[in-house]
C-alpha cells in the first residue's frame, strides 16, 4: 500500500468495479447514451483480454496475442481510471476501499470484477500447470501449451476435467476436447489416443437439446465420458491425477487415474471481496434481481457479467444484452423512472465440435432456446464457425467495447 493515498477520499458519481469486458461494455453503452456522464471505472490489471478466443488459442488456429490488448487502449476516453484493486465495499456507507490506501464514495455502483478461477481448490495443481502434459485454456499464460501438446501427442491417455457448476463458457472444457480429437483425427492418431471427459454431473450438457448433437461428436471421437467424477489433485511428476468419484448410492471413492495429456478447467467462485460483503447472497455471488440486475437490497448497486447471483451461463454474450438492460435501467432509476428493459437470461456457448464447424447454442433463463438466426439451433454450422472465430472477436474489440450494441434485442417491461 502506497502511503501517499492512505485515507484520500475520491468522491464518485457513477463507479464501476472491474474493467473486463462487462466494465468497459457498460462504461460505452453509459457514454453513448450519456456522453457528460462522470464515471469512474476502478480496474488492478493494465492489459484487457478477449477470453473467449483462448478456445481457439488452444486448438491452434488463433495466435494468443490476438486475444490481449492495453487497458488504456480499450478504457473508453471520458472515463477516469483507477488503476487499483477493490478490497472492500459498504454499501450500507455507498464506500469503497481500494489496496492502495483510497476510500471512493458513489451515487450508482456497477459491480463487474468477473470470478475468480479458484486454481488452489485441486491439490497439487499450481505447481505443475504449463508442464508435464497439464494445461489450461481458461488461462491466457497456459491456452497455447495446450495447442504445444495437442501437435504432440501422438499416443496415450488424454484426459479432460471440468469443475462443479457455476463456472464461465459451459461449453468450454468440452470444446478443448473437440478440437483436441479433430486434430488427432486428421493426423490418423485418434486411434492410439485413450479420450476421456471427466465431468461432476451426470448430464454432458446443462440445455437437454443440445445433448443428442454433441453425443454424435463424442461417439465420433470414441471419447469416454466418466460422469460423477471430479478432479481434485495432480502430480505433474507421476502424470497422475485423482478424481472424487460419486456412485449411484452416493458413495465417494477416490482414483487415480494416469495420463499423458491433462486439460483443467479449475473450480469458480465469487471474488473474496463479494463474497465478505453484504452484496452477496449465501453462495457469495452478488445478489441481483434476475431481470433487471438491480441488486435486491442497495437500489443504488447495479452488476452484470460473470460475479452475478443470476441464473444464466456465465458468458460474454449474457454481458452483451445485460450491458443494455444496465444502461436503460440505471439511468431510468436516475431520472426516478420504472425500468424499462427486463434481462432474459440469455447467453451463448459456441460449440466447437470441430475445425471448421460449430453449434451455436443460444439459450436463456430454465434453458430456452433463443437462436439468434432463423436456423435449426442443433445444428454444426460452418457459417456459425465463421461468427465465433471471425466476425465475434472483430465485433467485440470494435462493437461491443465501443458501444454499439448490435444483436442485443431486449425485452421490455410488460
Ligand atoms: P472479466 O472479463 O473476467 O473481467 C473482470 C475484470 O474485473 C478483470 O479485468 C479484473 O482484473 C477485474 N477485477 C477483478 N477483481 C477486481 C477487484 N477486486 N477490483 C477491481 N477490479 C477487479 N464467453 C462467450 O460468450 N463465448 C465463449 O465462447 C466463451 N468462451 C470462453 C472460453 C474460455 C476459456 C474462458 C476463460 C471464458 C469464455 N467465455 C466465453 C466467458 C467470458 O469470457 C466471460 O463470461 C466474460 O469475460 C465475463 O465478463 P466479466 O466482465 O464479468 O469478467
Amino acid at each position: 500500500m502506497s502511503d501517499q493515498h492512505l485515507g484520500q477520499i475520491i468522491r464518485g458519481d457513477i463507479v464501476v468495479i472491474g474493467g473486463g469486458t462487462a466494465g468497459i461494455a457498460i462504461v460505452a453503452s453509459l457514454l453513448k447514451r450519456a456522453p457528460n456522464l462522470k464515471i469512474t471505472v476502478i480496474e488492478p490489471s493494465a492489459q484487457h483480454y478477449y477470453q473467449p478466443a483462448w478456445t481457439l488459442v488452444g486448438g491452434g488456429t488463433h495466435e494468443v496475442k490476438t486475444t490481449v490488448r492495453p487497458m488504456s487502449d480499450v478504457m473508453p476516453r471520458q472515463a477516469k481510471w483507477l488503476q487499483a484493486t477493490v478490497t472492500q465495499v459498504a454499501p450500507e456507507r455507498r464506500l469503497l476501499t481500494l489496496d492502495n490506501g483510497c476510500n471512493v464514495t458513489y451515487q450508482n455502483l456497477i459491480v463487474c470484477p468477473g470470478l475468480r478461477l479458484a486454481w488452489e481448490k485441486i491439490e497439487g495443481l499450481k505447481a505443475t500447470l504449463g508442464k508435464h502434459g497439464v494445461t489450461s485454456n481458461y488461462s491466457y499464460e497456459h491456452a497455447a501449451y495446450t495447442w504445444q501438446l495437442v501437435k504432440d501427442m501422438r499416443s496415450g491417455r488424454a484426459i479432460f476435467t471440468q469443475p462443479a457448476n457455476p463456472f464461465k463458457c459451459a461449453g468450454a472444457p468440452q470444446k478443448a476436447l473437440y478440437l483436441s480429437c479433430d486434430h488427432w483425427l486428421r493426423q490418423g492418431v485418434l486411434k492410439n489416443v485413450g479420450v476421456e471427459f471427466n465431468l461432476p454431473g451426470a448430464a454432458l450438457f446443462g440445455v437437454t437439446d443440445f445433448v443428442p448433437p454433441l453425443m454424435k461428436y463424442i461417439e465420433k471421437y470414441r471419447a469416454q465420458l466418466a460422469f460423477n467424477s471430479n478432479l481434485v489433485k495432480v502430480n505433474g511428476l507421476s502424470q497422475t491425477a485423482w478424481f472424487k468419484v460419486k456412485d449411484a448410492a452416493g458413495g465417494v471413492t477416490l482414483q487415480a487415474k494416469k495420463f499423458d495429456f491433462l486439460h483443467v478447467v479449475p473450480p469458480q467462485v465469487p471474488p473474496d471481496f463479494i463474497r465478505q460483503s453484504s452484496l452477496a447472497n449465501a453462495e457469495g455471488w452478488c445478489e441481483v434481481d434476475a431481470h433487471s440486475l438491480q441488486h435486491v437490497r442497495y437500489l443504488d448497486v447495479f452488476a452484470l457479467g460473470d460475479v452475478c447471483s443470476t441464473g444464466n451461463a456465465k458468458t460474454a454474450a449474457a454481458v452483451r444484452k445485460q450491458v443494455v438492460v444496465v444502461a436503460e435501467n440505471l439511468l431510468a432509476l436516475r431520472k426516478q423512472q420504472s425500468f424499462p428493459l427486463k434481462y432474459d437470461g440469455y447467453g451463448a456457448c459456441p460449440l466447437t465440435v470441430e475445425r471448421g464447424k460449430v453449434i451455436l447454442a443460444e439459450f436463456g433463463y430454465a434453458g430456452k432456446l433463443l437462436p439468434t438466426f432463423p436456423l435449426a439451433p442443433t445444428t454444426a454450422r460452418r457459417l456459425a464457425w465463421y461468427l465465433k472465430a471471425y466476425f465475434l472477436p472483430w465485433f467485440y474489440w470494435n462493437g461491443m467495447l465501443k458501444g454499439r450494441e448490435w444483436l442485443t434485442r431486449t425485452s421490455k417491461v410488460d
